[in-house]
C-alpha cells in the first residue's frame, strides 16, 4: 500500500493520478486536519459573498499551466471556468505604491519608452543598463543584487521586489535568482548579458517551432481549455464557486474510487523506513505501508524522518516558510479608484501590508466591492511580532486600504485569517538545496516521493504537476 501524506491540493491530484495507474495498488490518504483543500479556501459570507482565503486565480500558457487546465477538463470543471482575458482592465492594470502614491505599472510597448513615475527612466533604458554590465560568474544569488546589477535599482525596489511580494509573500533579496528567473539568471551565464541570452534562446525556439508538424485548426466546439486559453488569450482564470470547487471535485472523484482510502484528522507524527517496509505513527498508532508519498511543506516533513536521517532532515528543514495575514473585505457599493488587478507595496515603502488584490475586479459579486489585504510574509514577525491578535491585524489593514485608496465607507463585512508558515521560500542556493535532497534519498534507497509547494514552484500549477511528476516517476523508475 502507497500513502499519500497531506489532503491540499498536491495530496489530492497525486491520489488522482495514482488512480490512473492500476500497478500503483491500493492508496491511503492521510490528512492532519478535518477538512481537504489546505491552503485552498473559498468561504461564502453570511451575505453570500466569496470569500478567498488562500489563492483565487491560476495562470494559463505554460506546460504547467496547460496540465492543471487538462485536469479540470477530466474532471468536468469546464464549465465552471471563469477566464480573465488579457484585454480585461484587471490583466492591464497593476498598481505599485510609492511615495504615498498609487503609480500604474507600464502595461504597452509605447510605455516603456516613456518615463512612467516612479521610475526616474525610460524601462527600456534597462536594456542599456544590461548591456553595459559585466558578466559576474555565480551559482545563484538573490533576485535583488541579479535585477539591480543587470536591470538597475528602480527596476529591482519597483518592478522585481513587489512582484515577489505578489508570488510568495517574499523578501528579493532572499530569493534565489536562479530558481524564480531561471532564464533570465541562465542568460547572463551563457552569454553574458540577458538580452543576448534571450534573443538567442527566442531563436532557437522559434526553428524548433518550425520542425514540429502543423496542428490543424479546430472547430472552437472541440478545443480543450488550455486551447482555448491560447486562442482567447486568457490572462489567468477561477471557478465559478471559488476556487475550492477544484480540491472537492478532486475529493468526489477520490471517494467514488474503492482504491483510494482517504482518512482526516490523522497527523502523522512520525515515519520510519525499515528494510521491509515504512512504519508511519498517526495519533499514537503505529500504520505500516510500502511507500510515502509527502505533499507536506519539507519542514513539516524534516520533523518526522529526523530521528533516522538528520541529514536529509537538515536540509528540509532549511526551505524556510512565512506567515500571511490574509482580510477579505465587502463594502456594499464601488469604492474603488480604477479597475485593476489591484496593487503592490514595494518593501522599501516600509508600510504594513503586501498589496491589495481587487476581486471584485475580476469576479463581479453584484455591485459590491470586495477586497483582499494580503499582510506579514518575510516582515510578519517584524510588523505584528509573533502572536498578534486578528483585530490588530484588521485594524492596521482598514487603516492602511483607507489612506491609500481614500476610502470614507466602512465595510459591511470582514473576515481575518492567519496562514501560519503558508508559503515555502526559494531562498539563495534553492535549487542546489533540492539537488541534495532528491540525491540524499535515491542514494539511500528511501521509498519516499516528494511533492507539493516546497520544491519546483509555490503555484498552484506548479503543486499540481509536482504531484503528476511524483506518480509518474513512480509508474517508471529511473534505471
Ligand atoms: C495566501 C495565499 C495565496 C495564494 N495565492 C495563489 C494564487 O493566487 N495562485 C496560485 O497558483 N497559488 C497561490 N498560492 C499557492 C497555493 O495556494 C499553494 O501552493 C497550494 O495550495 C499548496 O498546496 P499543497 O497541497 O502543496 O499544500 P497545503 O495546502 O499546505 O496542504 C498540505 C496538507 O497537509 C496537511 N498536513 C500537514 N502536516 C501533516 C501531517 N503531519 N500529517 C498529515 N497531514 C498533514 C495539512 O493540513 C494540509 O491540508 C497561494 C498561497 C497562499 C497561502
Amino acid at each position: 500500500m502507497t500513502v499519500i501524506l497531506g489532503g491540499g491540493i498536491t495530496g489530492l491530484s497525486a491520489a488522482y493520478y495514482a488512480l490512473e495507474n492500476p500497478k500503483l495498488g491500493a492508496l491511503t490518504l492521510l490528512e492532519a486536519s478535518n477538512r481537504l483543500g489546505g491552503w485552498i479556501r473559498s468561504q461564502r459570507s453570511p451575505n453570500n459573498i466569496i470569500f478567498e482565503k488562500g489563492p483565487r486565480t491560476i495562470r494559463p500558457g505554460t506546460p504547467a499551466g496547460e496540465n492543471t487546465l487538462n485536469l479540470i477538463d477530466k474532471l468536468e470543471l469546464t464549465d465552471a471556468i471563469i477566464p480573465i482575458k488579457s484585454s480585461h482592465p484587471s490583466a492591464m492594470n497593476r498598481l505599485i505604491y510609492v511615495n504615498k502614491k498609487l503609480h500604474a505599472l507600464p502595461n504597452s510597448l509605447g510605455s516603456v519608452f516613456k518615463i512612467k513615475s516612479p521610475f526616474r527612466r525610460p524601462l527600456i533604458t534597462a536594456l542599456w543598463n544590461d548591456f553595459r554590465a559585466p558578466k559576474l560568474v555565480k551559482e545563484d544569488e538573490s533576485i535583488y543584487s541579479f535585477v539591480e546589477r543587470r536591470l538597475g535599482k528602480d527596476i529591482a525596489d519597483y518592478l522585481i521586489s513587489p512582484m515577489i511580494c505578489g508570488i510568495c509573500a517574499g523578501n528579493s533579496k532572499k530569493i534565489s535568482a536562479k530558481f524564480l528567473m531561471e532564464s533570465f539568471f541562465e542568460a547572463e551565464q551563457q552569454h553574458g548579458t540577458i538580452v543576448k541570452g534571450m534573443i538567442k534562446k527566442t531563436r532557437s525556439q522559434i526553428e524548433k517551432q518550425k520542425s514540429l508538424p502543423l496542428k490543424s485548426s479546430n472547430n472552437s466546439e472541440c478545443k480543450t481549455s488550455a486551447e482555448r486559453s491560447v486562442s482567447e488569450k486568457w490572462s489567468v482564470w477561477s471557478l465559478q464557486n471559488g476556487l475550492e470547487e477544484l480540491p472537492k471535485k478532486l475529493m468526489d472523484e477520490l471517494s467514488s474510487n474503492n482504491r483510494v482510502n482517504i482518512e482526516l484528522n490523522k497527523r502523522c507524527d512520525n515515519i520510519t523506513f525499515k528494510s521491509d517496509g515504512v512504519e508511519l505513527e498517526i495519533n499514537g498508532k503505529i500504520k505500516k505501508c510500502s511507500r510515502v508519498i509527502s505533499s507536506l511543506p519539507a519542514k513539516t516533513l524534516a520533523t518526522l524522518v529526523k530521528h533516522q536521517h538528520p541529514q536529509l532532515a537538515n536540509e528540509l528543514n532549511e526551505i524556510p516558510m512565512v506567515t500571511v495575514g490574509v482580510i477579505n473585505f465587502h463594502f456594499s457599493q464601488n469604492i474603488l479608484p480604477m479597475e485593476a488587478f489591484g496593487f503592490l507595496v514595494p518593501p522599501s515603502e516600509q508600510i504594513p501590508i503586501l498589496g491589495v488584490i481587487f476581486d471584485s475586479c475580476m469576479f463581479k459579486q453584484g455591485p459590491t466591492t470586495v477586497l483582499t489585504v494580503m499582510m506579514g510574509g518575510d516582515w510578519f514577525e517584524q510588523y505584528f511580532g509573533q502572536n498578534p491578535t486578528k483585530e490588530y491585524l484588521l485594524s492596521v489593514a482598514l487603516e492602511n486600504l483607507k489612506t491609500i485608496l481614500n476610502i470614507k465607507d466602512d465595510p459591511v463585512e470582514v473576515d481575518v485569517s492567519i496562514l501560519k508558515d503558508c508559503i515555502p521560500q526559494y531562498i539563495v542556493g534553492h535549487s542546489q538545496r533540492c539537488n541534495r535532497i532528491h540525491d540524499y534519498i535515491s542514494s539511500h534507497g528511501i521509498p519516499l516521493t516528494l511533492c507539493g509547494s516546497s520544491y519546483e514552484g509555490v503555484g498552484i500549477n506548479d503543486v499540481i504537476l509536482s504531484a503528476k511528476n511524483a506518480i509518474d516517476n513512480l509508474s517508471t523508475p529511473r534505471k
